[in-house]
């Protein structure tokens, strides 16, 4: 798998609002000491592991049974980083669910998995992307990107408050695909077929608070290898939607079995907006717009940056 390196000044220095958030706008309202009260999403009642709290970290503190963390409750002054306290097994499926109930700023926040070998305790003091800082761990970050051995790509949107941030791991074919909200944004992550992994959460803000939604373990049987091709094609998904009482069942066991066409479906109208707006851009006529300009050179430094160092093979990877 490709990856790039992250142009300076790319990490850290914006914060991220305009992101898509399952929460309606009434949460938002209701938020106290700038935390979400609502239980939006956290339904499905599966817990099959918490956050390990063993080592009596003061950059963390937990409750709910280690289901709720707010990370640097104080004030932060490094990266903080939390653990499960179950060992993923090999040749099983593995789904569980992020909820940022907090909103989101600073250096990085990111959501992925590490293995036994992971040594995380020697940044502590540092603000750092940690999460796929090196061989042992892989992340996404609240910026939209991903990262695995010091190297990332862009990868899904932005995330923060109310936003819900799903993981699939796949054990038996090595895969790590994560979901926005309950939707696919395509396989991250492949080769870990055989690693020793936990899950993990990193952050460098100050009161940044999550929830586990849900965490839930499924072996590979011939239903859920049926399912999966079912959710493939879009007229037998049809007809398995329309057996009565049969998709109440198993949408609940396999959260992540949403069809990729569906979202497929939405990209390409996004594309199709997108290139009508690019046809509008291609007609105007820059040199009456001072505004553009200003835009443009105030922006040159980072436009030279991103374009010198994304290759244009990328695009192969957005499923
Ligand atoms: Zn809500």
């Amino acid at each position: 798998m490709n990856f790039f390196h992250v142009p300076s000044g790319f990490v850290g220095t914006e914060v991220n609002k305009d992101f898509n958030i399952f929460c309606s706008d009434k949460c938002l309202k209701k938020l106290v000491d700038g935390t979400l009260t609502c239980n939006c999403g956290e339904y499905y009642q599966y817990y099959e592991w918490a956050w390990d709290n063993n080592n009596n970290n003061t950059d963390v503190k937990m409750s709910r049974k280690g289901k709720h963390v707010i990370f640097h409750p104080t004030y932060s002054s490094g990266t903080a980083v939390v653990k499960g306290n179950k060992i993923f097994q090999q040749n099983c499926h593995y789904y569980w669910e992020i909820r940022i109930m907090s909103e989101l700023y600073g250096t990085d926040v990111m959501i992925g998995v590490g293995t036994t070998g992971f040594n995380f305790a020697d940044r502590r003091h540092e603000f750092c992307s940690l999460l796929g800082i090196d061989s042992n761990s892989w992340g996404y970050s609240y910026h939209g990107y991903i990262q695995h051995d010091k190297l990332v790509r862009q990868y899904g949107s932005p995330f923060g408050m109310g936003s819900i941030i799903g993981l699939h791991l796949d054990m038996c074919n090595g895969t790590l695909e994560y979901f926005l909200n309950r939707k696919s944004l395509g396989v991250a992550f492949k080769d870990l077929k055989g690693k020793e992994l936990y899950p993990m959460v990193s952050s460098t803000a100050a009161n940044s608070t999550i929830n586990i939604c849900c965490c839930i373990s499924r072996n590979p049987t011939l239903q859920l290898l049926c399912l999966g091709k079912i959710v493939e094609q879009r007229n037998l998904y049809k007809q398995y939607r329309e057996i009565p009482g049969l998709t109440k069942i198993y949408d609940k066991q396999y959260i992540w079995m949403t069809p990729q066409y569906e979202v497929d479906e939405k990209k390409r109208l996004a594309e199709l907006d997108e290139e009508v707006t690019l046809s509008l851009v291609n007609k105007f006529d820059y040199t009456k717009c001072t505004n553009m300009n200003i835009f443009l050179e105030d922006d040159d430094s980072m436009s030279e940056d991103l374009f010198s160092s994304y290759p244009l093979d990328t695009h192969e990877y957005y499923v």
